[in-house]
């Protein structure tokens, strides 16, 4: 299933997004061979970077990165304005052994960035330290300390399939104590985490459904909602583009058998450019 179903509960003073995404990122996986372990915590990396970019009003491209000194080293994954998602993951294959279930094991001590890149103005740029057990605690630690906005988040994984919902305080709802505010949010929360793997990847529920059965009775609204899927942006003319800006002497270092081979991170698309291309 892949699909982005945004809802708000009391009108108005929580907001959410019930997301799986599960053909564009097996889609996303193919090509590279991941390893069980890296395809997890890019699947997460993937959730988590569609959750917070449907959260934000933009008009380019989000990003999600982390960085660590474990045997995972590098997570990526954007995201367009139009829900195109790609990714990667970079990891030592060495170093995969064991269990690696806990953050602290698979990504070692690093950051998380977030990014916003739209034409025309400046990129807003996040980042906090990896924080807790999982990508999640990471994330709600952000929101916590730099936005200030409680956040909480249940991502789950079964086989090769994974749901997220998120569910985020507004900050700015008039009319309500903060006495009333922090009771419903309480409630709120214990409600979404008591949702079960059986509904969660249940084949007969839809998400609204599953919404509706965790906060019926919290005022639930839901809105249209939006399909992610994948796409790689990169092209051959862009890559011919870069290698042109070269001088002929920095481009004569990189031909290895009259050839200048150059392969996309994201897709594993290999572009191979001869010397009659250059001409
Ligand atoms: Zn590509």
């Amino acid at each position: 299933m892949d699909i982005i179903k945004p809802f708000m509960l009391e009108d108005g003073l929580f907001r959410g997004s019930f997301i799986s995404a599960d053909d564009a990122i097996s889609k996303m996986m193919e090509n590279h061979n991941y390893p069980p372990v890296v395809q997890s915590y890019l699947t997460q990396v993937a959730l988590l970077a569609i959750a917070l970019s449907a959260g934000i009003k933009y008009n380019g491209v989000f990003s999600l990165q982390i960085k660590g000194n474990g045997p995972i080293s590098t997570l990526f994954c954007d995201i367009t304005t139009d829900y195109k998602i790609r990714g990667y993951a970079v990891y030592d294959k060495e170093r995969l052994t064991g269990e690696l279930s806990n953050m602290n094991d698979a990504i070692g001590h690093g950051q998380m960035l977030f990014s916003v890149a739209q034409i025309g103005q400046e990129p807003y740029q996040g980042v906090v330290a990896l924080t807790g057990n999982s990508l999640t605690d990471t994330v709600k630690e952000y929101f916590k300390l730099s936005e200030q906005i409680a956040t909480d988040i249940v991502l789950r994984q079964n086989k090769n399939e994974a749901r997220l919902i998120i569910l985020q305080q507004m900050p700015d709802k008039q009319g309500i104590s903060a006495e009333e505010k922090a009771d419903l949010w309480e409630t709120v929360s214990i409600l979404l985490n008591s949702v079960k793997d059986i509904e969660l990847f249940s084949e007969k529920l839809t998400p609204d459904e599953i919404l509706f059965r965790l906060f019926h009775a919290n005022g639930i609204t839901v809105f249209p909602d939006n399909i992610p899927s994948y796409e790689c942006r990169c092209y051959r003319d862009k890559m011919f583009g870069f290698l042109k800006k070269l001088s002929s002497s920095e481009r004569e270092e990189l031909y290895q058998d009259g050839k200048i081979t150059t392969g996309c991170q994201f897709c594993n698309e290999q572009y191979i450019f001869t010397r009659e291309d250059f001409e």
